[in-house]
């Protein structure tokens, strides 16, 4: 989308200015726990891709989870991430059972992101106490979207995250900036979905290239266009809850501050266990510098009072389900 340097300060203003209104300065802070690698798929973007033969492949177990969950609660966080590849040994009802501890235990909000299950596998994730899935459909491109994801299709991802919406979960999903192929028309598709699917949450980020797959020669995403994405995203679904996400941090030092100054809301930071950290390689970059086990709060409060901004350990749901209950 082409626009001016002042059009574009003008958009991201406006997103601003909503994302105060609605949400305030408070950012939700989530706790992201990347229980496994293991994945069945075979998308073309990323680094966990089943025949990807150069990542060491992890699966956490139920105590591991909860001890990282533990961890987690005890420092703060009232919303845990649990993300995942498609890991056939994590079926519906392991999730559901490891879901049910957690919740047993800690007073926390869950969400999952880790992929395609049947319509009666959602609903059980509800019924276990999953709060909310996230799930982006990547790219709006059909064509596109089955040649990335190596076969499956958009409208069976469409139909997931309808399934999804139907067992009663908060609906995330996104997708991504600059995949290899995407053209202008495509990007306003994508943007057009996530007000057509009424989304509570909408992650994006960059597409970074990652050199252990077939698109690993391809270029990035680029960071203004992300940016002028949160900001229009913003503008079209006001009360949803919009992540600046890690992709956007990792192309580029500042990504992060710049897609919570163009609408953006919630930070996930990292709290895998550091021994696994490092093989969870979506794209380059992402490691981590700072390989404690969890991410110094205190530090991330200072960063974001330097931008006019708090951080908020509350559970942080969207207001877009108390706007669909009124
Ligand atoms: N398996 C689940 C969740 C894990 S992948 C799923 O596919 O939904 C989480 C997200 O990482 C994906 O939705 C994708 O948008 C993002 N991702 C994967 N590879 C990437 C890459 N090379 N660059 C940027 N984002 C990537
Ligand atoms: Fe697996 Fe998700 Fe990566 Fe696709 S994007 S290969 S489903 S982890």
């Amino acid at each position: 989308m082409q626009m001016t340097d002042r059009e574009t300060a003008i958009l991201v203003a406006q997103a601003d200015r909503v994302r105060k209104e609605k949400y305030g300065d408070g950012v939700w802070v989530r706790g992201l726990l990347e229980y496994t690698n293991r994945c069945s798929q075979n998308c073309l973007y990323c680094g966990l891709r089943r025949d990807n033969r150069e990542i060491r492949r992890y699966s956490m177990d139920e105590d591991e989870i909860l001890k990282a969950a533990e961890k987690g609660y005890r420092a703060g966080f009232r919303t845990l991430v649990l993300q995942g590849g498609e890991d056939p040994d994590w079926t519906a009802s392991r999730l559901c059972r490891t879901v049910e501890s957690i919740k047993s235990r800690f007073d926390v909000a869950v969400t999952l992101s880790c992929g395609i299950f049947s319509g009666q596998d959602y609903r059980s994730m509800a019924s276990a106490g999953v709060n909310r899935f996230l799930m982006r459909f990547e790219t709006s491109d059909q064509e596109l979207h089955r040649k990335m994801r190596d076969g499956v299709t958009l409208p069976r991802r469409i139909q997931a995250l309808s399934d999804i919406r139907e067992a009663g979960m908060e609906l995330g999903s996104g997708f991504m900036v600059g995949l290899p192929g995407e053209t202008e028309d495509i990007q306003q598709g994508n943007l057009a979905l996530c007000r057509d699917l009424g989304l509570d949450m909408v992650g994006i980020g960059p597409f970074i290239p990652n050199p252990q797959t077939p698109l690993g020669q391809c270029s990035p995403g680029s960071m203004e266009q992300v940016v002028k994405m949160t900001a229009l995203l913003r503008l079209t679904l006001p009360y949803a809850n919009i992540p600046a996400t890690t992709a956007a941090g990792s192309l580029c030092s500042n990504g992060r501050e710049a897609m919570l100054g163009a609408g953006a809301n919630v930070l996930m930071p990292n709290i895998t266990p550091p021994c696994y950290r490092d093989h969870y390689q979506l794209y380059p970059g992402k490691t981590s510098l700072k390989m404690d086990h969890l991410p110094d709060l205190a530090e991330i409060d200072r960063s974001l009072r330097d931008i006019g901004r708090y951080m908020d350990m509350a559970r942080g749901n969207s207001l877009s389900i108390a706007l669909r209950s009124s």
